[in-house]
């Protein structure tokens, strides 16, 4: 008869998160290292230190649920890294490189927020609220490192690396933009940062 408990299952994600965690240390690193853009690397090391914090949180939800902290190998993170690995490996140009450690970047948050989100429902369940403090902290914190990926790419990085080669900030015009007529009477803001075409349409009125 099978005898393993919701509890049981909760110890595992922990201990599988706790390895996560420590697996990430040393990706962030890397991706720190190979990010080509100041303020993408300053996102990977703040997230770096982070992650350090996240590792003592786990042992501190080991004391209150009085388990021995220990790790298990996660092979869901180690497939992501290895993933990630294998992009830097690529001969891509340097804002391509910094569009794909974004992505790869991505990838390893939402599995974190997918973990994370089970083990503060299961720490309510069983009646650990103060466990699930703790692991509702780490989430958010997964949560906004996803979110200023987010905003990176879209405020810039992705643009970079869609445009031409050599990437001129003087040119405003995107490449599949018709070239202006005339110019615009009034304008409020310099530059869609996701890129989409200005509503050149408008101009005519
Ligand atoms: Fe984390
Ligand atoms: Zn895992
Ligand atoms: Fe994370």
């Amino acid at each position: 008869m099978a005898t393993g408990t919701l509890r049981d299952a909760f110890v595992d994600e922990l201990r599988d998160s706790y390895d996560s965690e420590k697996q990430l240390i040393k990706a962030l690193k890397k991706m720190a290292k190979a990010a080509k853009d100041d303020d993408l690397r300053n996102a990977f090391e703040t997230h770096l230190e982070e992650t350090q914090g996240q590792v003592e949180r786990l042992e501190q939800v080991f004391g209150l649920l009085d388990e021995k902290v220990k790790g298990k190998h996660c092979d869901g993170i180690a497939g992501i890294i290895e993933e990630g690995s294998s992009v830097m490996e690529e001969d891509f140009d340097d804002a391509t490189m910094n569009a794909c450690l974004i992505a790869s970047g991505q990838r390893a948050e939402h599995y974190e927020m997918a973990a994370y989100g089970t083990l503060v429902a299961w720490a309510r369940v069983l009646g650990h609220d103060d466990a699930a403090d703790l692991l509702q902290q780490t989430l958010d914190e997964e949560k906004a490192a996803d979110q200023k990926l987010s905003a990176l790419a879209e405020g810039g990085i992705n643009d970079d690396a869609a445009g031409p080669g050599t990437n001129d900030d003087d040119d405003e015009m995107s490449e599949d933009e018709p070239p202006a007529r005339s110019k615009p009477t009034k304008v409020a803001t310099p530059r869609k940062s996701n890129g989409a075409p200005a509503r050149t349409a408008r101009a005519r009125s």
